[in-house]
């Protein structure tokens, strides 16, 4: 088929747009993209939201997560066609709060999703037939943080002016505290790396979510400070009365934030990895007393005294819809023929090193 120019307007960093020129079939100049649906999958929320051009169409739809997973399905089914206006989806992209397995098809395990009977379902076929997708080959699964760090990643690439599979060159992070603490990587050569940065041990005195102790999140995510403080974060005073001085239990949550966060980029730099941007969601990170701010300097004096290297904290670009639009890209490139590259979660950063020395 013979390739044509035309120009599609683009959005820049700036909020301006500038026209780029692209290279397509026809088919384009009528059709901006493929229709895809991105559905997220969470402990406690379903979400639904057309998605094109890497961007949410409209308001996302919001739906508690039933407790029995064929109800999910008919959820799924009737979700998709209000979104998309009863029109068959080219694509689908499924973001999931838990591990996918290695095959892309199926959700091994999960924090509440695990506890309802979500796992070890054919979720990928199952989305295929909700939604009555177009091609089956176009429903990709992924792990919510992994769409999280698809996300920056597709606008580090929007920012550098580069295509949609192109490298970037640079290792970053994206990173969720909230009721958990979570991450995935995206590497300089564009793949995406789940980690279970909450699972790592920082230091006793505190039991995980998982039961083992001393493991970072549960001394800094929102339910380990409901166990350590008896209450949730958002209703721990921050400051004492009259003062800007904060109080001892949120001196505490950062400064084990800030041991945490060191951990983690020890761990990645361990691995060959050479992180240069951190982006964050969850209410712990955001609405936490200037903790994004706070973290920033910290990483500046621990690189200004070369004990890291220099990196830029940042808030998700996406916010809590992350995943949701990670997953619209995940789905939109995969039906261009670029199935992002996803590490298997229990591969982890270990495999970093050893695929970079076989390219
Ligand atoms: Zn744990």
């Amino acid at each position: 088929m013979p390739a044509l120019l035309i120009e599609r307007p683009r959005r820049t960093s700036e909020g301006g747009t500038t026209a780029t020129l692209v290279r397509g079939a026809p088919a384009l100049l009528t059709h901006e993209g493929p229709r895809v649906v991105s559905v997220e999958i969470g402990g406690t929320e379903m979400r639904f939201a057309r998605v094109q051009d890497g961007e949410l169409i409209g308001t996302p739809m919001k739906v508690k997560t039933p407790s029995r997973y064929s109800d999910a399905k008919r959820l799924i089914r009737d979700a998709s066609h209000v979104v998309l206006g009863g029109q068959r989806p080219d694509a689908a992209g499924v973001s999931i709060a838990g591990e996918v397995s290695r095959n892309g098809q199926t959700i091994e395990s999960a924090g509440r999703l695990q506890e309802i009977g979500y796992t070890d379902q054919p979720i990928a076929d199952d989305v295929t037939e909700a939604t009555r997708v177009r091609d089956g080959r176009n429903v990709v699964v992924l792990n919510d943080c992994g769409t999280g760090a698809l996300a920056e990643l597709a606008e580090r690439r929007r920012e550098m002016g580069l295509n949609p599979n192109d490298p970037v060159g640079e290792d970053g992070m994206f990173a969720t505290l909230s009721t958990g603490y979570g991450a995935a990587i995206y590497t300089g050569e564009g793949w995406i790396v789940p980690d279970p940065a909450g699972h790592r041990f920082l230091r006793s005195g505190a039991i995980c979510g998982d039961e083992q102790e001393g493991h970072a999140e549960a001394h800094i995510s929102g339910s380990g400070q409901k166990k350590e403080f008896g209450r949730r974060s958002e209703d721990i005073p921050e400051y004492l009365p009259g003062t800007r001085i904060l109080t001892p239990e949120w001196r505490k949550i950062k400064d084990d934030f800030h041991d945490t966060v060191d951990m983690t980029l020890g761990a990645y730099q361990a691995a060959g990895l050479d992180i240069k941007r951190i982006a964050w969601t969850g209410s712990v990170a955001l609405k936490g007393p200037t903790m994004l701010t706070d973290l920033q300097q910290h990483l500046d004096h621990r690189a200004a005294r070369e004990q890291g290297s220099s990196v830029k904290i940042t808030e998700a670009v996406h916010g809590e819809e992350s995943g949701l639009v990670g997953a619209g890209q995940a789905a939109t490139l995969t039906h261009e023929g670029n199935r992002p590259f996803v590490i298997y979660y229990k591969d982890g950063i270990n495999a970093i090193k050893g695929l970079r020395a076989s390219r």
